[in-house]
């Protein structure tokens, strides 16, 4: 037995997503908040200041475990000390299910997603990290891994910043060797029949750019709703998307059902999603097509296996939302993950200072729009010091 010596948590003015988070505050593109006029310019307008939460966890034995998740609030580094460290002190770090059932059981009252299934997430991404490490193998061949020899990664940017820059930087993934790539719109029911026409135009022109060979993908960031996205997707399917993702709020799982009946447009979104039992109602109801969770959100690898599972039975796969160790692991673990997000610099715009510096030593980066994994013990990587000053 491994016993649990020590969880402690830091609060980083990083954002897990890297330079999207910091970018996308001022580049155009729809959101939820889209049809409050107030709100309507850009994502900055109302979103949190970007921060992350660094979860270390220390064995009895000196085998250190991190883990992480997204922390804008800093209300999930204060769940872990104020709550779930003390259910881990003292317990086996290789009862990873058991554990993640307590820490579930006992946030129940305040949790179940938001930012207690952050928290989670993050200790349990830090209790496989010990796992591997104590064996000595990377995570992916815990979960019965590699099933295959790289990852496939897409090129997910493409907002609506002018058609000339847009289809310059869709060329330019191609040139890269992206094979699929995802776009933003920038508009929803708030800006009628010319944002419609606007949106239709921001495919086209990214089809006309990338030719008949490259996957695209469209992204609506929970903007729209049902009578808007019924007339939308009939302007969109002669431009063959891949997928149409996040069409309405997280809930309105009866919206995105009832769209899958309209089009032939496969339909993808939970990176707002939570747990296997969150997972399993988007099933259920036939609500999608693609399902996209947040390791670091909907409950760590322990959830996401049992999402893979679930999926696998339903004929369906799993695209994971945004890029990093936790997620590449996780593809190369299960065979219905056949591909990851990945959010690159656009050719017209360059990295931010704040995200010059590193989060993490020994990430493995996207060459060809393929990735090629480590065999590290663990999650294969170390998380930067200088990240936390
Ligand atoms: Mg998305």
């Amino acid at each position: 037995m491994n016993k649990i010596n020590s969880v402690s948590v830091s609060h980083v003015n990083r954002s897990i997503w890297g330079h999207l988070a910091e970018r996308e505050k001022t580049l155009p593109l729809v959101t939820p908040l889209d049809i409050y006029p107030q709100f309507q310019e850009t994502r900055g307008s109302w979103f949190w200041e970007s921060g992350m939460a660094v979860v270390e966890i220390e064995t009895v034995d000196g085998i250190i475990g991190h883990g992480w998740c997204e922390d804008g609030c800093d209300a999930t580094a204060r769940i872990i000390d104020n709550h779930l460290s003390r259910l881990l002190v003292g317990q086996d770090a290789a009862e990873i299910e058991g554990l993640w059932d307590r820490l579930f059981r006992a946030s129940l009252p305040y949790g179940r997603k938001g930012s207690a299934l952050h928290a989670i997430s993050a200790i349990d991404i830090a209790l496989w990290d010990i796992a591997g490490k104590s064996v000595g193998k990377p995570v992916y061949e815990l979960f019965g891994g590699p099933v295959r020899e790289t990852i496939p990664v897409y090129a997910s940017a493409l907002h609506p910043v002018g058609h000339e820059k847009v289809a310059a930087e869709a060329k330019a993934y191609v040139a890269d060797g992206y094979q699929a790539m995802k776009m933003r719109f920038p508009f929803g029911p708030g800006d009628g029949i010319d944002g419609m026409r606007e949106n239709e135009r921001h495919v086209a022109n990214v089809r006309d750019a990338v030719g008949d060979d490259i996957e695209i993908m469209a992204d609506a960031y929970m903007g729209w709703d049902f009578a808007y996205a019924k007339k939308m997707v009939r302007l969109l399917e002669p431009y063959r998307l891949a997928w149409l993702e996040e069409a309405f709020l997280p809930d309105d799982l009866n919206s995105y059902a009832k769209l899958r009946q309209e089009t032939n447009i496969p339909i993808s979104g939970g990176e707002h999603e939570y747990t296997h039992f969150g997972f399993q109602q988007i099933i259920e109801k036939g609500a999608m097509d693609i399902l996209q969770p947040d390791l670091r959100r909907c409950g760590g690898f322990t959830v996401a296996r049992k999402i893979a599972a679930l999926a696998a039975a339903a004929g369906l796969n799993v695209i994971p939302h945004a890029y990093g160790p936790v997620h590449l692991h996780f593809a190369q673990g299960h065979t219905n993950v056949p591909m990851i997000e990945h959010f690159p610099v656009p050719c017209w715009d360059e990295l931010p200072d704040v995200d010059r510096e590193p989060i993490f030593h020994g990430e493995p980066q996207p060459s060809g729009g393929y990735v090629t994994m480590s065999r590290e013990p663990g999650l294969g990587v170390t998380v930067n010091d200088k990240i936390f000053t």
